[in-house]
């Protein structure tokens, strides 16, 4: 089987070094397994995408020299497929139409002290399939939600192992908002399926995603891919990394002629080892070394101290040439 794997920014901002990192690692295991790397750019924040981003994070790639084989694509082109889904998912009985106002569930559930999602289940086991079909056809507006089934969600992650989560923790997330606009959980689903991905890598600030995406992976009968989540990135203080602790566009280390060997080399060893010790190492050996039973499962500090001597021995080494 070929490895596919994908980077999947929001353009809503610079190219972070977390983000970096994200690229990284999933480019680093699609060299080393020769599979395919893809850029998928999920653009359907229409109020906070800019241009200007995709630029930039295009650009910051480029310079990392981490290469893409295939898109960018662009979420947004996929609309209507995302639609289809939630709806090939409604009419399987796996999803169900929630006409009520969101603002009135909101109430509703702040005063019964439940989820939102809760509040809609209960209108939509009121109202009925016949009653909802009916105010369909009468074009009456409704989200879509996804039906959670009973029981848990177990996968097993590549970074942190057989992981367990309790379905009845888990909402009814809407799929399909009453304007027709997809959400994340079920866009990316449906993305990464049509894209053939095969690994997940990415932040840990998405395992709370995961058993949803994993659920409807399951209802939609389409292959899971292996998830892998991969811990933050600190400051040295412990806390996590911002603007205070120095730059975070990886745009400001180009401007600072860090050398775009040595950024890979320090954003690969943030929270990776070669599993030997040592630091100093070019593209093709963290290629040839890179295993994802190495990435670690505690958080990784951003040393920019680390970051400037591995300049300097990247440097050196440049002017041996
Ligand atoms: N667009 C998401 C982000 O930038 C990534 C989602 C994903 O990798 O599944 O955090």
């Amino acid at each position: 089987m070929t490895v596919r794997v994908r980077f999947a920014p929001s353009p809503t901002g610079y190219l972070h070094v977390g983000g970096a990192r994200t690229a990284l690692f999933n480019w680093l295991l699609a060299r080393k397994e020769r599979g395919v790397f893809v850029l998928s750019s999920e653009d359907t924040d229409q109020q906070r995408n800019r241009e200007e981003h995709t630029e930039a994070i295009l650009h910051g790639l480029t310079w990392l020299g981490v290469d893409w084989d295939e898109g960018p694509h662009f979420q947004s082109e996929g609309v209507a497929r995302h639609a289809a889904d939630a709806l090939l998912l409604l009419a399987e009985g796996k999803a169900y139409r929630d006409f009520a106002d969101p603002e009135r569930v909101k109430a509703e559930a702040e005063a019964r002290g439940v989820h939102p999602s809760r509040v809609a289940r209960e209108r939509a086991e009121a109202l009925g399939p016949e009653e909802a079909e009916r105010r369909a056809a009468a074009r009456e507006p409704f989200a879509v939600r996804f039906l959670v089934p009973e029981g848990d969600t177990r996968f097993t992650d590549m970074v942190h192992g057989e992981m367990r989560f309790a379905n009845e923790d888990i909402d009814d997330l809407v799929i399909l908002r009453s304007d027709g606009t997809p959400v994340y959980n079920l866009a990316v689903v449906s993305d990464d399926h049509v894209m053939g991905i095969t690994h997940v890598i990415r932040g840990d600030d998405h395992l709370s995603n995961t058993p949803k995406q994993a659920l409807l992976y399951r209802a939609l009968g389409y292959p899971e891919p292996v998830f892998g989540h991969v811990p933050l990135i600190l400051g040295g203080d412990g806390k996590r990394l911002s603007k205070r602790h120095g730059a975070t566009a990886v745009g400001d280390y180009e401007a600072q002629g860090i050398l775009p060997e040595a950024m890979v080399n320090f954003l690969a060893l943030l929270g990776w080892n070669p599993g030997d010790e040592r630091e100093v190492m070019s593209r093709s050996e963290l290629v040839e070394a890179f295993t994802s039973a190495r990435i670690l499962k505690k958080s990784s500090v951003f040393d920019l101290e680390k970051l400037s001597w591995l300049n300097g021995r990247h440097l050196a080494a440049a002017e041996l040439l």
